[in-house]
């Protein structure tokens, strides 16, 4: 398939015919995955501190240091959480903060070292770039640093959290205190060249126009052409309840179902070099989330045991692994558990 510009990216988001898109999205789906496999992984979040200091206008789950409910997780209590997940069968841990303003660098080599130490099996899957800026900052060591000692305690993988948008102009409204747009790009480059894969994502439906969307799927695929480290492309809607940019913008409009499943689609066509287009149930429900699947989603992402930063927003959905293969088998796909890689682990 030619590779698509960004002017015919731009055209079919605001022109194509929903159904056709669909079409267009599950034929390249097919040749990329030609087998029909839908995978998903078993998984849970584990977000260690909900203390931050970034205050992300879309964001409900961040509390400060003095909070009443602002917490540390400490290692037993994280224990009890992997060993939980391993009653499941889980493999991975998602495993993300707040940007803590105070811990360094040291502190999570010891974290990492523990869990991968005892829970050998269990894929650390871990950190945004926007905490590995700030370890690096706060510790007075260099992003590459801070990557390669954490992949020397273990860490796997690291999660494609705090894209957002990749366009300084909207981050400087919705998140002014985060990381540019290049900056995260670069930490994930960084990391590639280490050896370290991670995933991109994407949240729409703040501030951001067309033209926003477009440049973020494009310096995605531009530093997947150099790199080739991203194993998979999230995007999910913002999530509005509970949220400053809501009480700043209160008639700010919920992004349609509509809307994303034609910007999946057109997610699937522009980043050609991207194996894995994940569809998001957690924010879109199991439906839509099924629907995904024929706009060019081949995974269904996680079964979630522990959601805290977009049900702190709104989002409440959880799904168990007999609901997933059946979500699947719906559409006429076949259901696997993957791992991290992506490399097939049960099929059913
Ligand atoms: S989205 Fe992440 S970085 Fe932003 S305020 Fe929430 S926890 Fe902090």
């Amino acid at each position: 398939m030619k590779r698509l510009t960004k002017e015919e990216a731009l055209d079919l988001i605001r022109n194509a015919d929903l159904k056709e898109l669909g079409k267009m999205a599950s034929e390249r789906k097919k040749e990329l995955h030609p087998k029909g496999v839908t995978t998903f992984v078993v998984d849970r979040n584990i977000n260690y501190t909900n203390i931050c200091w970034v205050d992300c206008k879309f964001c409900a789950f961040y509390r400060h240091e003095k909070d009443e409910d602002a917490y540390v997780l400490s290692f037993d209590e994280i224990d009890a959480k992997i060993d939980e997940l391993l009653e499941i069968g889980g493999t991975q841990i998602l495993f993300q903060g707040g940007v803590h303003p105070k811990l360094k660098i040291e502190w999570y080599e010891d974290l990492v070292e523990h869990i991968h130490t005892k829970y050998p099996t269990i894929t650390i899957h871990g950190f945004s770039s926007i905490e590995i800026d700030f370890i690096a900052r706060v510790s007075r060591i260099s992003v590459q640093e801070v990557l390669a000692r954490l992949k020397a305690k273990g860490l796997a993988s690291i999660p494609g959290a705090g894209a957002e948008i990749l366009s300084d102009k909207v981050r400087d409204i919705i998140a002014p205190k985060k990381i540019d747009s290049d900056v995260w790009i670069d930490i994930h480059r960084q990391a590639h060249k280490l050896g370290i894969m991670s995933t991109a994502t994407m949240m729409y439906g703040t501030v951001e126009t067309d033209e926003d969307i477009i440049d973020h799927l494009e310096m995605v695929r531009s530093l997947q052409d150099e790199t080739g480290g991203f194993r998979a492309f999230i995007m999910w809607s913002f999530q509005s309840d509970n949220t400053e940019l809501l009480r700043q913008i209160p008639d700010m409009e919920k992004p349609s179902s509509n809307r994303y499943l034609r910007l999946l689609a057109v997610a699937r066509l522009y980043l050609d070099n991207v194996p894995n287009i994940q569809s998001s149930w957690v924010t879109q429900g199991p439906y839509i989330g099924q629907m995904a699947l024929k706009f060019g989603a081949n995974d269904l992402g996680s079964t979630m045991m522990e959601e805290n930063v977009v049900s702190s927003a709104g989002a409440g959905f959880t799904m168990a692994k007999d609901e997933m293969v059946h979500l699947i088998r719906d559409v006429g796909e076949h259901p696997a558990i993957r791992n991290t890689a992506y490399e097939i682990l049960e099929r059913f």
